[in-house]
């Protein structure tokens, strides 16, 4: 597995979706042009501030919805970047979609303007899963966007699927993910459906409408995308995440998990330093917009990782991903040992491997990160 580290990853976010997800606890607000036209402005703004002379290695536009700012204003972006950063190196440049939400004509034109990475929010092959998730799109739309996307040129495509939504069985998820594979994108990412408090999809489960997916379904769900996806080929490098081939694995991603220095632009996107400093924009478009019209920073708020914090965070991300954590790499940045005793008991249970300094992590493993990260630190 490729782990560079020597450049700094781009997150540029769009708050901005055609209609709000039942499940979705992201920032995001229903389009506006005229906001989105502060927006744009606002975000050139903020990108010159804090990209010049910085050597971009990966680019990524997330949200929301950014397809839903046009090809053009992606085109304007990406060559102001490349006049004042230092983007000779760039690995990738990824836009996010979401079906339903993008034109033909148009995925075409954001190729043009410069991104070779196209993620696509489906979520789900099944009409009535789509439903119970508040998509905009239907199953045959999903397959319409990808196909156009590949006809387009774009040479890595990524998908989004989520499992554990209420109705889903370990059947329904099997058909999802087979209709995944006869697509061969070069990535496929499989989520578990969150539950958050004040969504719709969580009040329709309090009240009994829906029923949340036990964890004996959600346990089985995930086994199974291991084992049909790496039967197709596939790479389970992270625990949610899969490529086909090395190459195919997401540059820009695996910055968050190997600690990558990064860059946010947009409302309530996040920055880091590389090494202890973490700051994260305000995340309200009204706040954000006044602020950078204003030619104020909008940083909300900064925090300094202490040392056991950042032991904590190297495990925590090492544990979910396939090259593991270098536990010497950890002692001598912040000084602190690992667990021995802790170490061999998750050997023996199967959770992980040792290999010289690194721990790496069996599929089971990577499901107990968290838990493992906070027990493996003395
Ligand atoms: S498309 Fe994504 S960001 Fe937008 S509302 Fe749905 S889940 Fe949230």
């Amino acid at each position: 597995m490729v782990i560079e580290k020597n450049y700094t990853g781009l997150y540029i976010h769009v708050p901005f979706c055609i209609k709000k997800c039942s499940y979705c606890s992201f920032y995001s607000i229903e389009r506006d042009e005229v906001l989105l036209t502060r927006f744009r402005s606002a975000l050139l703004a903020e990108m010159e501030r804090k990209t010049a002379g910085i050597n971009i290695g990966t680019v990524y536009s997330g949200g929301g919805t950014p397809t839903i700012l046009p090809p053009e204003f992606w085109k304007k972006f990406l060559s102001i970047l490349d006049e004042i950063a230092d983007t000779s190196g760039v690995l990738e440049r990824t836009i996010e979609t979401n079906p339903g939400a993008v034109l033909s004509d148009n995925l075409a034109e954001f190729r043009k303007a410069g991104f070779n990475r196209l993620s696509i929010g489906i979520q789900s092959f099944d009409s009535s899963e789509l439903k119970t998730l508040g998509r905009i799109h239907s199953p045959d739309q999903a397959i319409i966007t990808f196909n156009q996307a590949r006809d387009t040129g774009f040479p890595n495509i990524g998908i989004d699927l989520i499992y554990g939504i209420p109705g889903q069985t370990p059947d329904t998820w099997q058909s999802n993910l087979e209709k995944a594979i006869e697509l061969l994108p070069e990535h496929i990412s499989c989520y578990e459906l969150s539950i958050e408090n004040g969504t719709p999809i969580a009040d329709l489960i309090n009240k009994g409408e829906l029923s949340k997916s036990s964890e004996e379904h959600c346990r089985k769900m995930y086994f199974l995308a291991d084992e049909l996806l790496k039967e197709a080929g596939y790479i389970h490098y992270e625990v949610s995440n899969y490529a086909r081939g090395n190459e195919n694995i997401s540059r820009h991603n695996s910055s968050y998990w190997n600690r990558t220095p990064y860059i946010g632009l947009g409302p309530s996107a996040h920055s880091f330093d590389g090494k202890k400093t973490r700051s994260w924009n305000v995340c309200e478009i009204d706040g954000y917009l006044n602020l950078i019209e204003n030619y104020k920073s909008p940083v909300e708020e900064t925090e300094e990782l202490d040392s056991q914090e950042i032991a904590l965070e190297m495990l925590m991300l090492g544990l979910r991903w396939q090259a593991g954590v270098d536990i010497e790499e950890i002692e001598v940045r912040t000084g602190f040992r690992i667990n021995e005793q802790y170490l061999d008991c998750m050997v023996r249970s199967g959770r992980v491997q040792v290999s010289g300094s690194r721990i790496l992590p069996t599929t089971e493993g990577m499901l107990f990160a968290d838990g493992d990260a906070a027990n493996l630190i003395l």
